[in-house]
């Protein structure tokens, strides 16, 4: 018997296949609206992690036809000038979306900042607005990466309809949006987090888990309910045996996957999605503006 037995979800190549499509619409829609659609990621600082996804956003951006409004501010940059920026975007009919790179300084004030971005171009879904419009259930512009998390089990035609979903991990940026987005399609939720006081007795009723944690191997496999859909969310860089550098989830992967009947794999799931949903909420407000 192979050493794994879960079959992969391939949210690299999913995300491609997003792309394709979001490339195909924006030069459709191009030539009726007279301009590319605009995407502003604002950076602040210089954390080596942030530098990487913002250039891989930018990248992203590149191939679909989204033009890339980006600034990159110094570590000290003050408050009011981080605000003031997002002011002149929410202003300039070029930029559709608006995103702020997270982490930022201590000295800066995140939420602040969240909010300050206007909701139509709330890229990342994570403007009260927003997340507000989710826990109705009403239209708007979801997070990225609980709805490239969706996104993904659609694709697969994993129906979460009457599934027992635990989440694990409740941040506002993951865990508290996926598990609305999962209760949203019927699925019966069940959230763990710092507090839960035995994590496996929750984990192991999941038909469907998903670790949005950020430590490496906090979900093995006998934590794993036989038959499960295991969704890694985590990103975490750790070094091996022979001191090289490499990117794990929070699932102990080889564990995991002998157990689930779907898994992700860290690189190649969640986080290509989360690019590919940041790249369609962009899409849908420059549609949006122009065409309701
Ligand atoms: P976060 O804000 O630090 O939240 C982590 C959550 O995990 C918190 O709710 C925390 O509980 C919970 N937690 C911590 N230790 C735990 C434990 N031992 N048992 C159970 N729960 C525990 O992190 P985040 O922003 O949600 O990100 C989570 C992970 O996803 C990180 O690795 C991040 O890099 C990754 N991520 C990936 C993508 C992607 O595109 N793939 C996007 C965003 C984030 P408390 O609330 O009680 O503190």
């Amino acid at each position: 018997m192979s050493s794994e037995t879960a079959s992969l979800l391939n949210g690299k190549a999913l995300a491609q296949k997003i792309q394709g499509e979001l490339k195909t619409t924006v030069e459709k829609l191009q030539g009726n609206i007279g301009r590319p659609p605009g995407l502003a990621v604002i950076m602040v600082g210089d954390n080596p992690a942030s530098a990487v996804y913002v250039r891989n956003k930018e990248k992203a951006c590149a191939k679909v036809g989204i033009a890339s409004f980006g600034r990159h501010l110094p570590t000290e940059t003050p408050q009011e000038e981080v605000e003031a920026l997002i002011h002149q975007l929410n202003a300039d009919e070029r930029v559709d979306g608006i995103l702020v790179q997270l982490p930022l300084p201590p000295h800066l004030d995140t939420v602040k900042l969240l909010h300050a971005i206007a909701p139509e171009k709330d890229a990342d879904g994570l403007h009260p607005m927003n997340l507000g419009h989710l826990i109705r259930g009403e239209e708007g512009l979801r997070s990225c990466t609980p709805w490239g998390v969706m996104r993904l089990l659609e694709e697969y035609n994993l129906d979460v309809a009457g599934k027992h979903a635990v989440v694990v991990g409740r941040s506002i940026l993951v865990g508290k949006p996926l598990a609305l987005m999962l209760l949203e399609k019927n699925a019966t939720v069940s959230i763990a987090h710092s507090r839960t006081p035995d994590l496996a007795e929750i984990t192991r009723q999941g038909d469907i888990i998903i670790a949005a944690v950020g430590k490496p191997n906090l979900i093995t496999g006998e934590m794993v309910k036989p038959g499960a859909i295991a969704i890694d969310v985590g990103i975490n860089r750790i070094m091996t045996e022979d001191s090289a550098s490499k990117l794990v989830g929070d699932f102990e992967f080889n564990s995991v996957s002998q157990v689930s009947n779907y898994i992700t794999p860290v690189p190649g799931g969640v986080g290509p999605m989360t690019v590919a949903m940041l790249l369609q909420n962009t899409v849908l407000s420059y549609q949006k503006k122009h065409f309701q």
